[in-house]
């Protein structure tokens, strides 16, 4: 007999501390899902960012790219005007050489007929007599040499000046070449530069990438947490339900105010006859949140004659709760609800006088006193 009243001692002392059990789990559980949801968000957030940056970065790229193959065309333009310039050099000099030829060879003929007056300046004119030559001819044979020779010293002098001048477009076809090359290693820098960037762009986006794709893994590792934590949620819901404890630990109470009508029988407020009230009426204003009084499901949440906007929840072993006269729902049939959940808002729909909470409980579909289950706040 001792033994049998100590198994029901057990018995009831686990029978008193699983439903704290489980709500207490509900509430860590309804935390951690809280607490991804925020993580979840930040993940977003940052995939988002990562995203924006990459194609921040991919259009400087972009950018770049273009900026190199502009560059590059410089470059071309640049080479061709080189060689251009390195063939009037070439040019130049061949003229060069060429004058040089004729200059030497003026210089000869010069000589050679400076020479030739000479000598014959130098026979005398008692010689010329006696060799019967008239010296007015030798005279004018004379000036015709000098002029060969002076006219030679002018093509001469022509020459050496069409020479000079040749140098001197060397010269500046040079200093342009130089400019040219100048200008072509400070196209070659730019491109360095920015073929440095690119690399560097390059990295950043490939950093990015790596970034976004760890974010995205976290990402549906956070959902799939997330996931679990709502099926857990629902299972401890439904445990808590089923189990049908929650009377042993009391309702709470779905919304806080006055009773202004009690459970029994009364002089019903609209109609003035005797009727027996099927459960306790709060004053509350208009919109205030009405909260599950214990876990459960949904069965009903609709229209009710009398009732207005009504929701019907069972917490299990024949235990339902009603609330009537709804502005609105927050949940709808077959939810699953947590105590404490928001499952509507308070307003006077249906046959009321103002705006309150009809709160009703019943034990095996009877209704009975919800003050004998609630418990004080
Ligand atoms: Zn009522």
């Amino acid at each position: 007999m001792k033994k049998i009243l100590l198994l029901f001692l057990i018995f009831f002392v686990l029978l008193s501390l699983f439903p704290h059990t489980v709500y207490s789990d509900l509430a860590e559980e309804q935390k951690k899902l809280e607490k991804y949801k925020i993580e979840l968000e930040k993940i977003k957030k940052a995939i988002n960012d990562t995203t924006i940056n990459e194609k921040t970065a991919q259009a400087l790229l972009d950018s770049i790219y273009d900026e190199i193959d502009k560059i590059t065309s410089n470059i071309i333009v640049i080479q061709n005007k080189i060689n251009v310039v390195n063939e009037e050099i070439t040019a130049a000099e061949n003229m060069i050489q060429q004058k040089t030829q004729d200059i030497l060879q003026n210089e000869d003929q010069i000589k050679a007929s400076i020479n030739l007056s000479y000598k014959l300046a130098a026979i005398s004119p008692i010689e010329l007599l006696l060799t019967g030559q008239d010296p007015d001819t030798m005279n004018q044979r004379i000036a015709y040499l000098s002029y060969i020779s002076l006219s030679s010293k002018t093509i001469l002098d022509k020459t050496k000046v069409e020479r000079e001048l040749l140098t001197q477009k060397k010269e500046d076809l040079i200093k342009n070449k130089e400019y040219l090359n100048q200008f072509l290693s400070e196209k070659w820098k730019q491109q360095e530069v920015l073929k440095e960037e690119t690399a560097m762009q390059n990295k950043l986006i490939a950093t990015l990438e790596t970034r976004k794709i760890i974010y995205t893994k976290k990402k549906s590792e956070i959902e799939k947490e997330i996931e679990k934590e709502k099926a857990l949620i629902e299972k401890l819901i439904r445990e808590a339900a089923e189990a049908g404890r929650v009377l042993t630990t009391g309702l709470i109470w779905p919304v806080k105010g006055p009773i202004t009508s009690y459970f029994g029988w009364r002089t019903h407020p609209i109609w003035g006859i005797r009727s027996f009230h099927e459960g306790i009426d709060i004053a509350v204003p208009t919109n205030t949140k009405v909260l599950a009084t214990a876990s459960g499901s949904v069965t009903y949440a609709g229209w009710m004659t009398g009732y207005g906007n009504v929701i019907i929840l069972y917490h299990g072993s024949n235990i339902s709760t009603l609330y009537a006269h709804l502005k609105n729902f927050a949940v709808k049939n077959g939810d699953l609800v947590a105590q404490g959940q928001i499952i509507g808002y308070a307003d006077s729909t249906g046959w009321s006088t103002g705006p309150h909470l009809h709160f009703g409980v019943y034990l095996d579909a009877k209704a009975v006193d919800p003050l004998k289950y609630l418990v004080q706040p």
